[in-house]
């Protein structure tokens, strides 16, 4: 996912690649790739500054935030940056003052731009804070863990037991 900044033209470059699921550590139980990750888009230069813009897509696999159930997410992220070359006036720090405006710009280190954390914060980007198997999906239980849509138990709807009390209930439940 790096470009030689040579390559970028007057013109411009098209950039379209596909990169193995397996490049990005997106492997944990409730977020996982399910598919290769595609990358398309354009390379612009204006001076010593490169622009991207493009996309990425690729399909994710989460756990519904009520059930647990898995469930798979399209992931169709727009891509935008804008690289720029280290500032030599920058302080020894290497820290670069960034204004506003410039919440998209990074900085690129000798000839060369790096697409891969842009591309991985694109389908990071993309998950969502909540994520539901079906609009409807009735959840589980807390008590038992029975998933609702697809029966239901005989806890009661109350306010959470007290574990000691729990213990009890199933003893109760198993004499039945
Ligand atoms: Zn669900
Ligand atoms: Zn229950």
């Amino acid at each position: 996912m790096v470009f030689d900044i040579a390559e970028i033209g007057d013109e411009g470059l098209d950039i379209m690649f596909q990169v193995a699921k397996d490049q990005f550590e997106i492997d944990q139980e409730d977020c996982s790739l399910s598919k290769d990750v595609d990358v398309s888009g354009r390379l612009t230069r204006v001076g010593d500054d490169i622009y991207l813009k493009g996309k990425v897509t690729t399909e994710l696999v989460l756990s519904c935030s009520r059930c647990l159930d898995p469930l798979t997410h399209s992931v169709d992220s727009k891509l935008k940056s804008h690289f720029v070359p280290p500032d030599p006036d920058s302080d020894a720090t290497g820290e670069v003052e960034l204004h506003a405006s410039d919440i998209d710009t990074e900085v690129y280190e000798g000839d060369q731009i790096d697409l891969t954390q842009l591309v991985l914060d694109g389908i990071l980007l993309a998950v969502p804070v909540i994520s539901l198997c079906s609009d409807n999906c009735k959840g589980m239980c807390p008590q038992c863990g029975v998933k609702l849509s697809q029966g239901s138990c005989d806890c009661s709807s109350d306010a959470p037991t007290d574990p000691r009390l729990e213990v009890l209930k199933q003893l109760k439940n198993k004499l039945k």
